[in-house]
């Protein structure tokens, strides 16, 4: 078993950032990376810039897999899934193919969550969430102009403002009573709202889609207050669940995401997870700085110098350009009284507990600038 490799399930951004960080610190163990895509390198944030960019989804590749194999030093296998682990007997299994590793890392990802829309058009609704649904969705809308978005959160408020940007004519439809619920509060969401509006952005906040229909080459959109809404193509961003099915059966730990440890270790030895997929320490942050913050970790610990992870303040900058928002959510569990300064779009939106603690913000136009101050102030999500 000396010579069997660190196996990582994942060539996304948790799973490259991992072997990159580890190979600094171990130049000679097999590596090998399996991954159910193409297994180019590329950053998933730039998924919701790239229209405003008019960008190919082959310009937002950073290095081909056979750059990353070299880069990494590593047997690289794509369109490849892996189909059931056996933590006990330190195998996984390609199908019919069984491998042995020495040690195992989940990066995963996450899977969009899909609605069953009645109609007779549910195939014709898009997620955009990695490359090859970008590659295909850009191919779809080539010509086209007419755009219903489901979701109104984090990015659905990022491709609205992106697609717009990039020309085409966008209706965002979501259950809610303002944008990003749950992550913003509603002066700030207001602010972005109104931004995204004034771009040309239609919202219809409140109903959901009941029913999608064929119209010849185009869809009809029935929504449940009765509007009806003909567009070209659907784009899905109600959000992703993180992938825990194959850790599930292979009888580790599981619940919002995959249950590891402060040292990324889940619930069986050897086996280990990191990225949107993982549930470190209790929290399922579907963000880059967190799955950085795990990588360099995870790389000591399997370099033989168990590392926990620790968090700091872990500001997300949220990409519509229309109205710029940095967003600081408080630490789970901690409440606080919020407060407005300013006058929209420029908002400092700041969130402090009885003691006066700073615990959290949100940040819009001309005030996102204040965030590297405020930072100073906010208290660590996993200290
Ligand atoms: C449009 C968009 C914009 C975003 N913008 C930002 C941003 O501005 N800032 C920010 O911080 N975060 C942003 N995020 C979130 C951030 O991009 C993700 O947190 C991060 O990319 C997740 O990386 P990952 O490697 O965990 O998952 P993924 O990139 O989804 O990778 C998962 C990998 O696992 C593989 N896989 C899954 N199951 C199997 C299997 N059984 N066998 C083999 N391989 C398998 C997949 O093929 C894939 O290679 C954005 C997300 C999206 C969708």
């Amino acid at each position: 078993m000396s010579g069997a490799p660190l196996v990582i399930i994942g060539s996304g951004l948790a799973g490259y950032n991992l072997a990159r960080e580890w190979r600094k610190l171990d130049s000679t163990t097999p590596l090998l990376i399996i991954s159910a895509d193409d297994g180019r390198s590329y950053s998933k944030p730039m998924l919701s810039t790239g229209f405003a960019k008019n960008k190919q989804a082959d310009e937002l590749v950073m290095a081909d897999v056979g750059a990353m194999a070299e880069q990494l030093n590593a047997e690289l296998r794509t369109h490849t899934r892996v189909t059931r682990i056996e933590p006990e007997a330190k195998r996984l299994w390609l199908g019919n193919e069984a491998l042995v590793y020495r040690d195992l890392v989940l990066a995963l990802g996450a899977d969009p969550i899909q609605l069953d829309i009645p109609g007779d058009a549910a195939e014709a609704v898009f997620s955009i969430n990695d490359l090859e649904d970008y590659d295909r969705f850009r191919q779809a809308v080539a010509g086209k102009q007419r755009v219903l978005l489901m979701g109104a959160g984090l990015i659905g408020c990022e491709f609205a403002n992106d697609l717009t940007s990039g020309g085409l004519s966008v209706s965002v439809v979501a259950p809610c009573e303002h944008v990003m619920p749950g992550l913003i509060q509603p002066a700030a969401a207001a602010a972005v709202q109104q931004a995204l509006s004034d771009l040309g952005v239609q919202f219809h906040l409140g109903p959901v889609v009941s029913q999608l229909k064929r119209d010849g080459d185009a869809l009809c959109a029935q929504l449940s207050d009765g509007q009806v809404i003909n567009c070209d193509a659907v784009v899905s961003a109600i959000g992703l669940r993180p992938r825990t099915q194959l850790a599930a059966d292979a009888g580790l730990a599981v619940a919002r995401g995959v249950v590891v440890d402060r040292q990324l270790q889940c619930s069986l030895a050897h086996v280990y997870a990191l990225g949107d997929c993982a549930e470190v320490d209790g929290l399922n942050l579907q963000y880059v700085m967190p799955l950085m913050n795990c990588a360099r970790a995870l790389a000591k610990t399997l370099a033989g110098e168990p590392t926990a992870v620790s968090y700091g303040a872990m500001p997300v900058v949220v990409k519509t350009p229309a109205c710029p928002l940095v967003v600081a959510p408080p630490p789970a569990g901690r409440a606080g009284n919020w407060t407005v300064e300013g006058q929209a779009p420029d908002l400092r939106v700041l969130c402090h507990d009885e003691q006066g603690q700073l615990l959290g913000y949100n940040l819009t136009g001309g005030c996102t600038g204040e965030r590297m101050a405020l930072n100073k102030g906010l208290p660590a999500l996993l200290a």
